[in-house]
Protein backbone atom coordinates (compact mmCIF):
# COMPACT_ATOMS: atom_id res chain seq x y z
CA UNK A 1 0.00 0.00 0.00
CA UNK A 2 1.51 3.45 -1.13
CA UNK A 3 2.37 5.77 2.14
CA UNK A 4 -0.64 8.29 1.12
CA UNK A 5 -3.60 5.32 1.20
CA UNK A 6 -1.62 3.76 3.81
CA UNK A 7 -2.52 6.61 6.16
CA UNK A 8 -5.90 7.55 4.55
CA UNK A 9 -7.04 3.62 5.12
CA UNK A 10 -5.70 3.92 8.75
CA UNK A 11 -7.50 6.93 9.42
CA UNK A 12 -10.08 5.41 8.66
CA UNK A 13 -9.87 2.56 10.63
CA UNK A 14 -9.01 4.68 13.62
CA UNK A 15 -12.21 7.03 12.75
CA UNK A 16 -14.82 3.76 12.38
CA UNK A 17 -13.00 2.30 15.81
CA UNK A 18 -14.01 5.56 17.39
CA UNK A 19 -17.18 5.33 16.67
CA UNK A 20 -17.88 1.94 17.92
CA UNK A 21 -15.53 2.03 20.76
CA UNK A 22 -15.26 5.63 22.09
CA UNK A 23 -15.97 4.03 25.91
CA UNK A 24 -13.23 1.58 26.15
CA UNK A 25 -10.51 4.61 25.07
CA UNK A 26 -9.04 4.18 28.92
CA UNK A 27 -7.27 1.25 30.95
CA UNK A 28 -9.72 -1.38 32.28
CA UNK A 29 -7.80 -1.64 35.30
CA UNK A 30 -8.66 0.60 38.46
CA UNK A 31 -6.06 3.17 39.75
CA UNK A 32 -6.14 6.21 41.37
CA UNK A 33 -2.26 6.97 40.60
CA UNK A 34 0.91 6.47 38.71
CA UNK A 35 1.90 3.82 41.09
CA UNK A 36 -1.59 1.68 41.59
CA UNK A 37 -2.30 1.66 37.82
CA UNK A 38 2.04 -0.15 37.54
CA UNK A 39 1.10 -2.25 40.23
CA UNK A 40 -1.97 -2.97 38.53
CA UNK A 41 -0.13 -3.42 35.63
CA UNK A 42 2.30 -5.56 36.67
CA UNK A 43 -0.78 -7.97 37.64
CA UNK A 44 -2.29 -8.10 34.72
CA UNK A 45 0.00 -9.96 32.99
CA UNK A 46 -1.44 -13.26 31.22
CA UNK A 47 -4.45 -12.41 33.60
CA UNK A 48 -7.78 -10.64 33.18
CA UNK A 49 -8.34 -6.82 34.05
CA UNK A 50 -11.28 -7.73 36.17
CA UNK A 51 -9.07 -10.74 37.96
CA UNK A 52 -6.51 -7.82 38.62
CA UNK A 53 -9.47 -5.53 40.19
CA UNK A 54 -10.94 -7.98 42.06
CA UNK A 55 -8.07 -8.04 44.06
CA UNK A 56 -6.15 -4.58 44.11
CA UNK A 57 -8.77 -2.65 46.54
CA UNK A 58 -7.67 -4.69 49.60
CA UNK A 59 -3.87 -4.37 48.28
CA UNK A 60 -3.91 -1.01 48.06
CA UNK A 61 -5.80 -0.52 51.06
CA UNK A 62 -3.31 -2.42 53.19
CA UNK A 63 -0.17 -1.06 51.66
CA UNK A 64 -1.28 2.89 51.14
CA UNK A 65 1.76 4.18 49.62
CA UNK A 66 5.43 3.01 47.68
CA UNK A 67 6.93 3.48 50.60
CA UNK A 68 4.69 1.33 52.55
CA UNK A 69 4.88 -1.58 49.37
CA UNK A 70 9.18 -1.17 49.81
CA UNK A 71 9.22 -2.17 53.43
CA UNK A 72 6.35 -5.06 53.04
CA UNK A 73 8.30 -8.67 52.39
CA UNK A 74 7.73 -9.62 48.75
CA UNK A 75 5.52 -13.16 50.83
CA UNK A 76 3.30 -10.34 52.35
CA UNK A 77 1.29 -9.66 49.52
CA UNK A 78 0.78 -13.48 48.36
CA UNK A 79 -2.89 -13.24 50.60
CA UNK A 80 -3.59 -10.43 48.29
CA UNK A 81 -2.44 -11.76 45.06
CA UNK A 82 -2.68 -15.28 45.16
CA UNK A 83 -5.52 -15.37 43.15
CA UNK A 84 -3.68 -13.99 39.94
CA UNK A 85 -1.25 -16.65 37.63
CA UNK A 86 2.54 -16.10 38.29
CA UNK A 87 1.74 -13.91 41.78
CA UNK A 88 4.71 -15.26 43.71
CA UNK A 89 6.93 -13.45 40.63
CA UNK A 90 4.96 -10.57 40.45
CA UNK A 91 4.71 -9.76 44.15
CA UNK A 92 8.20 -9.90 44.15
CA UNK A 93 8.99 -7.51 41.11
CA UNK A 94 6.13 -5.02 42.99
CA UNK A 95 8.42 -4.80 45.69
CA UNK A 96 11.48 -4.60 44.39
CA UNK A 97 10.38 -2.18 42.48
CA UNK A 98 8.62 0.10 45.07
CA UNK A 99 12.67 -0.63 46.86
CA UNK A 100 13.72 1.31 43.32
CA UNK A 101 11.71 3.64 43.27
CA UNK A 102 12.05 4.69 46.87
CA UNK A 103 16.18 4.47 45.98
CA UNK A 104 16.54 5.89 42.94
CA UNK A 105 13.66 8.06 41.93
CA UNK A 106 12.55 9.84 44.88
CA UNK A 107 9.39 8.06 45.81
CA UNK A 108 8.33 9.05 42.43
CA UNK A 109 7.15 6.50 39.17
CA UNK A 110 8.99 7.66 36.54
CA UNK A 111 7.93 9.35 33.41
CA UNK A 112 10.33 7.85 30.91
CA UNK A 113 10.02 4.44 29.04
CA UNK A 114 13.75 4.12 29.62
CA UNK A 115 13.55 4.52 33.62
CA UNK A 116 10.40 2.26 34.01
CA UNK A 117 11.81 -0.17 32.05
CA UNK A 118 14.95 -0.60 34.87
CA UNK A 119 12.02 -1.55 37.41
CA UNK A 120 12.05 -5.80 37.51
CA UNK A 121 8.91 -7.15 35.46
CA UNK A 122 8.35 -3.82 33.76
CA UNK A 123 8.45 -4.40 29.67
CA UNK A 124 8.05 -2.09 26.74
CA UNK A 125 4.06 -2.61 27.16
CA UNK A 126 4.04 -1.62 30.39
CA UNK A 127 5.94 1.43 30.27
CA UNK A 128 3.81 2.49 27.78
CA UNK A 129 0.96 1.51 29.16
CA UNK A 130 1.84 3.58 32.75
CA UNK A 131 3.13 6.63 30.67
CA UNK A 132 0.18 7.40 28.10
CA UNK A 133 -2.83 5.65 31.16
CA UNK A 134 -1.08 8.17 33.89
CA UNK A 135 0.61 10.99 32.52
CA UNK A 136 -0.71 11.53 29.34
CA UNK A 137 2.72 10.97 28.06
CA UNK A 138 2.55 9.39 24.65
CA UNK A 139 6.30 8.17 23.89
CA UNK A 140 5.01 4.61 22.61
CA UNK A 141 1.93 2.69 21.83
CA UNK A 142 1.05 -0.48 24.11
CA UNK A 143 1.25 -3.44 22.02
CA UNK A 144 -0.52 -6.50 23.60
CA UNK A 145 -1.62 -9.64 22.22
CA UNK A 146 -4.46 -8.43 20.74
CA UNK A 147 -3.18 -5.61 19.22
CA UNK A 148 -0.77 -8.24 17.22
CA UNK A 149 -3.88 -10.24 16.03
CA UNK A 150 -5.56 -7.19 15.16
CA UNK A 151 -2.97 -5.08 13.38
CA UNK A 152 -2.15 -7.94 10.99
CA UNK A 153 -5.43 -8.69 9.84
CA UNK A 154 -6.13 -5.42 9.42
CA UNK A 155 -2.77 -4.96 7.54
CA UNK A 156 -1.65 -2.24 10.16
CA UNK A 157 1.36 -4.29 10.56
CA UNK A 158 3.08 -7.10 8.91
CA UNK A 159 4.99 -8.29 12.14
CA UNK A 160 4.26 -10.67 15.18
CA UNK A 161 6.64 -9.22 16.80
CA UNK A 162 5.29 -6.30 19.22
CA UNK A 163 8.40 -3.94 18.95
CA UNK A 164 7.93 -3.77 14.63
CA UNK A 165 4.00 -3.02 15.17
CA UNK A 166 4.80 -0.37 17.61
CA UNK A 167 7.65 0.94 15.63
CA UNK A 168 4.71 1.13 12.52
CA UNK A 169 1.81 1.98 14.13
CA UNK A 170 3.74 5.37 15.24
CA UNK A 171 5.16 5.82 11.78
CA UNK A 172 1.46 5.69 10.85
CA UNK A 173 -0.55 7.42 13.31
CA UNK A 174 0.11 10.88 14.91
CA UNK A 175 1.30 10.94 18.12
CA UNK A 176 -1.57 11.87 20.03
CA UNK A 177 -3.75 8.74 19.10
CA UNK A 178 -0.91 6.74 20.13
CA UNK A 179 -2.79 5.77 23.68
CA UNK A 180 -6.10 5.57 21.55
CA UNK A 181 -5.15 3.14 18.64
CA UNK A 182 -3.92 1.02 21.41
CA UNK A 183 -7.00 0.39 23.64
CA UNK A 184 -9.52 0.39 20.05
CA UNK A 185 -7.52 -2.31 18.41
CA UNK A 186 -7.75 -4.11 22.03
CA UNK A 187 -11.43 -2.98 22.05
CA UNK A 188 -11.39 -4.92 18.39
CA UNK A 189 -9.04 -8.32 19.25
CA UNK A 190 -12.04 -8.75 22.61
CA UNK A 191 -15.11 -8.02 21.00
CA UNK A 192 -15.14 -9.44 17.05
CA UNK A 193 -11.82 -9.79 16.34
CA UNK A 194 -10.43 -12.59 18.68
CA UNK A 195 -7.27 -14.30 18.17
CA UNK A 196 -9.60 -17.87 17.84
CA UNK A 197 -12.33 -16.48 16.11
CA UNK A 198 -12.87 -13.81 13.16
CA UNK A 199 -17.09 -12.46 13.70
CA UNK A 200 -16.56 -9.91 10.64
CA UNK A 201 -20.43 -9.97 10.38
CA UNK A 202 -20.62 -7.46 12.70
CA UNK A 203 -17.35 -5.68 12.66
CA UNK A 204 -17.44 -2.33 12.31
CA UNK A 205 -14.35 -2.74 10.02
CA UNK A 206 -16.07 -5.40 7.69
CA UNK A 207 -16.24 -3.12 4.71
CA UNK A 208 -12.64 -2.27 4.93
CA UNK A 209 -11.13 -4.75 6.25
CA UNK A 210 -8.85 -6.71 4.29
CA UNK A 211 -9.09 -9.89 6.02
CA UNK A 212 -12.74 -9.49 6.59
CA UNK A 213 -14.34 -12.66 5.10
CA UNK A 214 -17.22 -11.16 3.73
CA UNK A 215 -15.06 -9.32 2.28
CA UNK A 216 -13.92 -12.22 0.28
CA UNK A 217 -17.14 -13.77 -0.07
CA UNK A 218 -18.41 -10.54 -1.66
CA UNK A 219 -15.09 -10.36 -4.36
CA UNK A 220 -15.47 -13.95 -4.85
CA UNK A 221 -16.36 -15.82 -8.11
CA UNK A 222 -19.56 -18.33 -7.77
S1 LIG B 1 -13.51 -7.54 9.43
FE1 LIG B 1 -13.07 -9.52 10.39
S2 LIG B 1 -10.84 -9.81 10.21
FE2 LIG B 1 -11.27 -7.63 9.85
S3 LIG B 1 -11.05 -6.66 11.84
FE3 LIG B 1 -13.21 -7.19 11.64
S4 LIG B 1 -13.43 -9.22 12.58
FE4 LIG B 1 -11.23 -8.86 12.20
Amino acid sequence: MRHQNRILYASRVLGLLKRRYRNAMHTGLNHENPWELLVATMLSAQAQDRQVNLITPALFRKYKSIDEFSSARPSDLYRYTRSIGLYRTKSRNIVNAARIIRNEFKLKVPRSIENLMKLPGVGRKTANVVLSNAYGINEGIAIDTHCITVANRLGLANSKKPEVIESELMSTYPKKEWQNISHLLIALGRDTCTARKKICGRCILKEVCPSSTLKHMAGSKP
